[in-house]
């Protein structure tokens, strides 16, 4: 096997669904948001599992994801959109029973000419300024949108990862002020709202990235597992260069190995000379750069090379790979690319619950 293994532990997806929905009172719902094919990890895997451990309420980014995720979950559940009701989409909200988070009055007005009495929900804009109605454009359509139920209102937080900062605060109450007196369930917390406690909380939060394992959720388990197949070993002299490049020059007499995964499998160029793989308990440092299919990692001392390192295990998590790369966890999940052989672990299939 040449190809890196990419592992996903659906026990430890389910365990962090119920790690999150307890970080939360009873009466608040917990959902899932599964865009970008599950963060990378596998929409028809993942979202059965979530369904499983208790999740009633999915988010994708997308209608065309909405579609393909009632496929995997058949009628029931309810499926959110994050974008809202673009030009086109019509077909695909009424199709596949999805609920359009209108994010402005161009939206609403397309919506209730479109598909009249078809759910919606409205994401408002609370200060982070990407998606959803302003205060005053919300204002203005507040009589309507209350005479029509919306299935939710929802904002989002720019600095949940960061519970000092002031932002969280300004904006739990600018989504308060604007949902007060409406008679329908608020979302404001994904992971990081989540775990600011229960102010944030309203009737539903809305977990991404802790389900994968990822931070701010310090309690996680790991989801992933990537181990790759050594190819070759060599002993490089003192002196020798490593790469494309020439930029790494073994200070000592050293022993390589080259290893099957590079940029084109989410391992960013960024990590060269700047990562560490692991053989077991041993860490072993990535020497010279990144190439497209290969990395070459310095093994020198080891009793013997095994069949394969490990980027993504027990000693080094999203997290941290994601530091030496310069980036966060959600963009190694979502980088991880096509070229894996996954490999997916249910040990439980009933769920713990
Ligand atoms: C991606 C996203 C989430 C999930 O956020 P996490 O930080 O991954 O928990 C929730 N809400 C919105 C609007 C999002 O775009």
């Amino acid at each position: 096997m040449t190809r890196p293994m990419l592992t996903i532990d659906l026990d430890a997806l389910a365990a962090n669904w119920r790690g999150l929905d307890a970080a939360s009172a009873a009466t608040v719902e917990t959902g899932a948001v599964v865009k970008a094919d599950a963060y990378g990890l596998g929409l028809e895997k993942v979202a059965p599992v979530l369904a499983d451990a208790g999740a009633r309420s999915f988010f994708v980014a997308l209608a065309e994801e909405g579609a393909a995720l009632r496929r995997v979950l058949g009628p029931g559940p309810a499926i959110h959109v994050f974008s809202g009701h673009m030009d086109g989409d019509a077909a695909a909200l009424a199709g596949s029973d999805l609920i359009p988070l209108l994010n402005s009055a161009e939206q609403a007005a397309r919506h209730f000419a479109a598909l009249p009495g078809h759910p919606f929900g409205v994401q408002l804009d609370s200060g982070m300024n990407r998606l959803g109605m302003e205060p005053g454009e919300f204002a203005a359509l507040r009589d309507r949108i209350a005479e029509a139920g919306p299935r939710l209102l929802l904002s989002h937080l720019a600095c949940a990862d960061e519970p000092d900062y002031a932002m969280n605060a300004a904006q739990l109450q600018s989504f308060a002020a604007m949902t007060q007196g409406l008679d329908a369930p608020r979302s404001l917390a994904a992971t990081g709202g989540t775990l600011l406690g229960a102010a944030y909380h309203f009737e539903l939060c809305r977990p991404g990235i802790g389900l994968y394992g990822g931070r701010p959720y310090g309690d996680a388990q790991a989801v992933v597992q990537v181990s790759v197949p050594v190819i070759q070993t060599r002993t490089v002299t003192a002196g020798e260069a490593v790469g494309y490049g020439a930029t790494w020059t073994a200070p000592r007499d050293s022993n390589i190995a080259t290893v099957a995964v590079g940029y084109a499998d989410g391992f960013t160029r960024h990590l060269s000379n700047a990562a560490t793989l692991w053989a077991g308990a041993r860490a072993c440092p990535l020497v010279g750069r990144v190439s497209m299919d290969l990395l070459t990692v310095d093994v020198t001392g080891l009793d013997r090379v095994p069949d394969s390192l490990d980027v993504l295990g027990p000693h080094q998590g999203i997290d941290a790979l994601a530091d030496a790369a310069g980036t966060i966890g959600y963009e190694i999940l979502t980088s991880l690319g096509a070229r894996y052989a996954r490999g997916y672990i249910r040990r439980n299939e009933a769920g713990a619950a």
